[in-house]
């Protein structure tokens, strides 16, 4: 049965051409299955995506495709990034826009992680 966010992967998206390293970024991570860095254009004082390093559009694609090795280190570097930047105490928000719905301006899976003030509500009311 085909999985709805699971389509053709499109090389030519902007955080597949930061990895690639044609378009530069302000790195605040990289191991084997992650890469982080800075939004362009930040939602909050802190403002950082991290990406998978695999071709993976959406997390059902991730979920359904990905191995469970990648999975747990892109997982981890989330929680490592948030720790390693003393945002457990003021605490910070995880998230990540899949779909038309959701607004999904890149198709390359991504998790936004927002923290240094106090976020307000969830979602706009
Ligand atoms: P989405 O709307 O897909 O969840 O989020 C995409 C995010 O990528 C947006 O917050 C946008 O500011 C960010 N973005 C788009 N292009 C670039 C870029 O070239 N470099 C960086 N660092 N962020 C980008």
């Amino acid at each position: 049965m085909p999985v709805k966010g699971i389509g053709t992967y499109d090389d030519t998206n902007i955080f597949a051409r930061i990895l690639r390293g044609e378009i530069p970024c302000r790195k605040v991570h990289e191991d084997a299955w992650s890469l982080a860095f800075h939004d362009i254009n930040p939602q909050a004082p802190t403002h950082i995506l991290v990406i998978p390093k695999g071709r993976y559009i959406s997390m059902a694609d991730f979920t359904a495709s990905a191995s469970s090795e990648e999975i747990a280190g892109f997982l981890r570097a989330v929680g490592t990034i948030a720790r390693s930047l003393g945002l457990e105490e003021p605490g910070y928000r995880l998230l990540a826009n899949v779909g038309e719905d959701s607004g999904q301006e890149v198709p390359h899976l991504h998790i936004h992680l927002f923290a240094g003030r106090p976020l307000g509500p969830m979602l706009v009311r």
